[in-house]
């Protein structure tokens, strides 16, 4: 009977170890000087994102890699800075942190960081911006992850990377905390201009030549409504509206992973999509302001139905 049990107890480790996937692993190091709301839903979030858009050893051989080499490293694979706007926040850890971003992308050791804004904790309106910034950066993360770290000017385009984001983390506010900036963002026309962006796309491909300013591409709304643009052309294809975001959230980056750094990234483009980029472009001189409403993602859309 022991020896039976013990066969039993056995082979139960085993299983479970045989079983157990191991997880891209976060450390959060979060500035006492953060609300307790705010901290509250920063886990939320971050439970949820990892949830529906997992990082584990299963996602491919380079996040593998990456994780064995970080986990001996340091013991996890990536540290979380978050804090509210304050000077030198971790002087400790790194000197003078400042806005938020996922940071030393393409070193092995890059690490995220949220710099809280105070006014929009206190704005009713804006509050949730600084939720969804979370989603936001997390996001970054993944398309490290799936793409090999391919994700900057050199190897894809701004405008997927980051619009993607943005339309991501819309989606995002919609379904958790019922509010919607997507619409206003792109309505308002000095964060962006038809013109530029149906006359001159290629401007969006790179940071240096669509600033996040003013009247290009402010709060990455331009590069928002590219991504739209792309999803309506897709649906056109007959592409239903979950897979044709799946194709740009994820599969786009899966395709990006199998040319090596620094290659162009047109062959995943049209890959994924079914068209070539010059195709796209022409489609989208076509777009005019008021497309909007047209292009904008249905209100009931839930992140669960793209990434299932
Ligand atoms: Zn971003």
């Amino acid at each position: 009977m022991k020896k039976l049990l013990g066969i039993i107890v056995l082979s139960l480790i085993l299983s479970s170890s045989a079983y157990a996937i191991e997880k891209f692993k976060f450390k959060y190091n979060l500035h006492e000087n953060l609300p307790k709301k705010w901290i509250t839903e920063f886990n939320n979030i971050m439970n949820i994102v990892q949830e529906v858009m997992p990082i584990n050893e299963n996602t491919n051989h380079w996040v593998k890699n990456n994780m064995k080499l970080m986990n001996m490293k340091q013991g996890y694979s990536m540290d979380v800075y978050a804090w509210k706007s304050t000077k030198n926040p971790f002087p400790e850890k790194r000197a003078n942190m400042k806005y938020s971003g996922l940071e030393a992308v393409n070193s092995p050791a890059p690490w995220l960081q949220l710099d809280i804004n105070p006014n929009d904790l206190k704005s009713s309106v804006n509050k949730i911006r600084t939720y969804s910034v979370v989603v936001h950066e997390y996001f970054h993360v993944y398309q490290r992850a799936l793409s090999h770290d391919k994700i900057l000017d050199r190897n894809s385009p701004k405008w997927l990377f980051e619009g993607g984001a943005k339309v991501l983390e819309e989606i995002y506010l919609k379904q958790y905390y019922k509010k919607y900036l997507l619409k206003n963002d792109l309505k308002k026309s000095d964060n962006w201009s038809i013109k530029r962006v149906s006359e001159e796309p290629k401007l969006y491909e790179k940071y240096n030549t669509s600033p996040q300013k003013k009247g290009f591409d402010n709060n990455y709304s331009g590069s928002a409504f590219i991504v739209l643009a792309l999803v309506n052309e897709l649906k056109k294809n007959n592409v239903s509206e979950q897979e044709a975001f799946e194709l740009v959230f994820r599969e786009f980056w899966i395709q990006r992973a199998k040319k090596p750094q620094g290659w162009n990234w047109q062959p995943a483009f049209q890959n994924t999509f079914g068209m070539t980029v010059p195709e796209f472009y022409e489609r989208l001189s076509k777009y005019k302001r008021k497309d909007l409403k047209k292009i904008l993602p249905s209100k009931s859309l839930k992140i669960q139905d793209i990434f299932s």
